[in-house]
């Protein structure tokens, strides 16, 4: 692994790479880059690259604009799914002050901090994402269609899965950029499609993760489709998450979730950790869902979480414990959606889970039974997830843990961000209001 800036300049010099892509992630999870020529590299891999905050969402205003760009060079990878000669690599990068501090908006430095308070507590933290996305055809003009590009279901084959050779495309690029996969096939919804790699240090997946989103729409568009991760693009179907599992690897090794001893063969860190997510599931909801769209996805019927619950197996809990033990013994969060800051996300649920760790919290009772069947009155018994961004809002900025790896300044910017959006989504009269209302009234 290349660790330091004279072994990107080597990896450069060895793949004869010709640019260098700076990128970053502004606090709604938008992936932002600059191009500087291998000339500049040195320059820009030492942090001198200054670039105008106040031009990006959740960087601040004009007053103090001059934010600096600082790569990581761990994460430096050359680009291979270029189809012209042209060489360029990339390099994911933290977002300082020109003083050094943390941009206040900088995601990426904050997971950075919550991982380090992991760290002084004896653990890594681990996850694995599935990514979920749909594809749609483009007509002529380059346009999407308004109908998926197959009508296939859960883990069907072609023909009716269409979307198997650009998918197979799309695996040998990220093979080729060191993902491990471990399996793809058919989603649920009629064009729905899943990819899942190999988890690891939580960092890094967050990277991947939007390396993995630039690639899925690379590949798909120049197989004549549109890839979108928008959480529910048709109403009567499943939409998309992104579930994390999530693991801690203790200091001398093992999993930190393991206890061969107990009867689920679960530990109680385990156990504290679910309690962590749960206090704050409604409180990082505007994260792990930030979008209008996204809460059209959490509803009753589409294997989405609905209630404020886990479970050993249910798929309509809110936390799911598979079924593996030993190594692979995990918390599967279900809330999140691709349209998520990973960065952030990341950051709240292990600070969430640490902080269920360190005040020995114990979880309720375990969910049984779909939740989505039960009646009303016994659904009851569990709290509901927010139902729209609106009051996601209203939970987040009661959540002190949440302030508290934001920052007073960034959580405000987010909360402002997300209102106005909210509000312009409230002002709209939407079709289904037409077809409605305007008969009958
Ligand atoms: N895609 C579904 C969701 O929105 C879940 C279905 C699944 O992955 N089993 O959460
Ligand atoms: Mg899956
Ligand atoms: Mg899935
Ligand atoms: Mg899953």
């Amino acid at each position: 692994p290349i660790i330091n800036a004279d072994g990107v300049f080597q990896e450069m010099q060895r793949n004869a790479v010709e640019y260098l892509r700076l990128q970053f992630t502004d606090m709604f999870g938008a992936m932002k880059q600059l191009i500087v020529h291998r000339d500049e590299a040195k320059a820009a891999l030492e942090g001198k690259v200054l670039f105008d905050g106040s031009s990006v969402k959740g960087y601040g205003g004009v007053d103090r604009s001059d934010l600096a760009l600082h790569p990581d060079p761990t994460s430096f990878h050359v680009e291979t799914w270029h189809v012209k000669a042209t060489r360029i690599a990339s390099v994911y990068c933290d977002v300082r002050t020109v003083d050094g501090d943390r941009a206040p908006g900088c995601t990426r430095s904050m997971l950075r901090e919550v991982i380090s308070e992991a760290k002084q507590m004896g653990y890594s933290y681990h996850i694995g994402v599935e990514g979920e996305f749909f594809l749609y055809p483009l007509d002529e003009q380059g346009v999407p269609m308004p109908e998926t590009h197959d009508q296939g279901g859960y883990f069907d084959p072609f023909p009716l899965d269409r979307g198997e050779e650009a998918k197979l495309e799309l695996l040998q690029e990220m093979r080729k950029q060191g993902f491990q996969l471990e399996a793809s096939h058919h989603e649920v919804a009629p064009g729905q499609h899943e990819i899942n790699f190999r988890f690891g240090e939580a960092l890094m997946i967050a990277d991947r993760w939007q390396t993995f989103k630039q690639l899925t729409k690379q590949v798909a568009m120049r197989n004549g489709l549109h890839a979108t991760f928008m959480p529910k693009p048709m109403s009567g179907h499943n939409g998309n998450a992104l579930h994390c599992n999530q693991s801690l690897q203790q200091k001398g090794g093992g999993n930190a979730f393991h206890d061969p001893e107990s009867r689920t063969e679960l530990s109680d860190t385990a156990l504290h950790f679910v309690a962590g997510l749960l206090n704050h599931a409604k409180g990082m909801a505007a994260i792990s869902n930030p979008i209008v769209n996204s809460y059209k996805r959490l509803l009753p019927g589409y294997e989405a979480p609905t209630h404020i619950t886990w479970s050993g197996s249910n798929r309509t809990a809110l936390i799911r414990i598979p079924a593996a033990r030993g190594a692979g013994t995990r918390v599967e969060y279900r809330p999140p959606d691709p349209t998520a800051n990973p960065y952030l996300l990341f950051a709240i649920m292990l600070k969430s889970g640490l902080e269920g760790i360190r005040n020995r919290e114990a979880p309720p009772e375990e969910a049984k039974g779909d939740l989505h069947v039960l009646a009303e009155q016994e659904r009851s018994n569990w709290a509901a997830y927010p139902r729209d961004l609106y009051e996601a809002l209203q939970h987040m900025e009661q959540d002190a843990l949440v302030r508290d790896v934001m920052g007073k300044e960034a959580m405000q910017e987010y909360v402002s961000e997300k209102y106005r959006e909210y509000d312009s989504y409230a002002a709209e009269v939407h079709d289904w209001e037409m077809t409605t209302y305007f008969r009958s009234f």
